[in-house]
Formats: C-alpha cells, sequence, structure tokens
C-alpha cells in the first residue's frame, strides 16, 4: 500500500512539479502546439511576424522586455489586437537567477504593472531570461502574481544555424501541447544580455517554416492562453543558474 501511494506521489510529481513546478506544456486532446516569442517587440521583425502570423491563423505568446516595450508601445496594442498574448520576459534581459529574492520580487512586479498599463490586459506568465532560475528567484516570481512558463522545442534563432537546422530543432519534441521557444528580436548588451552577437536569420521567414511543419504533423499554433482554454498546464521541475 504504501508503495502504491509512494508511486502515484512520484508520477503527480513528475506530470505536475509539485508546488515547484514550472509551466513546461500543456496537456491537451487538440490539435494544437504552443507558440512563443521573446526578447522583443523589436521594430524590424515583430510587425511581419504578426502579419505571418494573421496568413497562417495562428496565434502565439509574446514574452516582451520592458526596455522595448516602452520604446514600442504601439506594438503591443498590435499584438493583443491580433488575438495574440503578451507576457513578462522582464524589465531587461539579466539574469535573475543570482538575484537576491526581494529584489526579484520587486522588479518583476514593477514591469508587470507596468506592462499591464501599458498593454491594457492582464499579465499571467512570466519567462526567466535565458531560462534560469533558482529556488528563491521562482518563488519571487510567483510573489510578484506571474507564472513560471519554460519551454520544450527551441527554434535555435538565438545563435548562427541554417534554416534547416533550426526547422529540425523546432521539430524536436513536437507533439499536441508543445511550448516552442523562438524569438522575435535578439536582445544584446542594451537589454542587459550576456553576448552581443545577433545571428543572421529572417525571423518572419522563419515563423512561415516552423508554423507550415508543425501543420504538416497535424499541429496548429495557440497562444499559451489559447492552448489553455481546452488543455491544463503541465509543470516540471527547472531550476538552473
Ligand atoms: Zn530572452
Amino acid at each position: 500500500m504504501r508503495t502504491r501511494v509512494s508511486a502515484a506521489a512520484k508520477r503527480w510529481l513528475r506530470s505536475h512539479g509539485g508546488p515547484l513546478g514550472s509551466i513546461v506544456r500543456v496537456r491537451t486532446a487538440r490539435p494544437e502546439f504552443v507558440l512563443t516569442y521573446d526578447d522583443g517587440p523589436d521594430p524590424t521583425h515583430t510587425e511581419r511576424i504578426l502579419d505571418v502570423l494573421r496568413e497562417q491563423s495562428a496565434t502565439a505568446t509574446f514574452f516582451v522586455l520592458m526596455n522595448r516595450a516602452r520604446a514600442h508601445r504601439s506594438l503591443l496594442a498590435e499584438i493583443v489586437g491580433g488575438g495574440h498574448e503578451v507576457a513578462l520576459h522582464g524589465p531587461d534581459h539579466r539574469p535573475i537567477s543570482r538575484l537576491g529574492y526581494r529584489a526579484v520580487r520587486e522588479r518583476t512586479a514593477a514591469a508587470k504593472a507596468e506592462l499591464e498599463d501599458l498593454a491594457e490586459v492582464a499579465v499571467r506568465w512570466y519567462r526567466p531570461p535565458y531560462g534560469l532560475q533558482s529556488l528563491s528567484s521562482f518563488r519571487a516570481v510567483k510573489a510578484a502574481g506571474v507564472e513560471p512558463v519554460l519551454w520544450g522545442p527551441t527554434a535555435w534563432d538565438s545563435r548562427e544555424a541554417t534554416t534547416e537546422q533550426r526547422i529540425a530543432r523546432s521539430l524536436r519534441g513536437a507533439e499536441a501541447g508543445a511550448i516552442l521557444l523562438s524569438h522575435d528580436s535578439y536582445a544584446g548588451f542594451a537589454d542587459g544580455g550576456r553576448s552581443d552577437s545577433p545571428p543572421t536569420v529572417d525571423r518572419p521567414e522563419l515563423a512561415t517554416r516552423i508554423i507550415e511543419a508543425y501543420r504538416e504533423r497535424g499541429l496548429e499554433a495557440r497562444s499559451l492562453s489559447r492552448a489553455l482554454a481546452s488543455g491544463t498546464p503541465v509543470k516540471g521541475i527547472w531550476f538552473k543558474k
């Protein structure tokens, strides 16, 4: 009996991550994956990616940086107006995993409030820069009122790679409810990033190719909230410093 309970608890922890879980996937019966964009908004790429999403009848979640959102406020309105979702990537792209609890809580709460004010929507999701979070920063982010969202497949579009490599990488782990990480911009030194070598990539073209590659597998691109309308979040333990 004891063994059975323990095995069930282990299974539950694996799928839910317990109270320390971050959203890593959606459990859904619908043929959908979650398309996410980080590091924007970007005056060069975001608008064209929004055009692609409209052409493809797709929706996506945009994890924005506040230093950019402030400078490109009209793009936030275009994201929301297009039926997409605005979420928080942080006040800037500095990693939070080595900051103290109070600093993370305060800067995240302030960024969430400012983003809600600028975008005129409620902000529920947060993605830590570089996917780096400590137990302390995880708790601080939750205390600030947002839910950490990580990912499964990645588009490999923050580094140099060929389009074929990017598509192959995007499809690694492609399944219903997978959360795909991609970027509508590049976070460099000006954003508090750790490196400053933007890759050569046609981001709108890559968006089209990824959406079509997933469609060939029967999966349509959706924002996280849209996918969660008919699915449930799957949480996993994700701590990286
Ligand atoms: Zn980022």
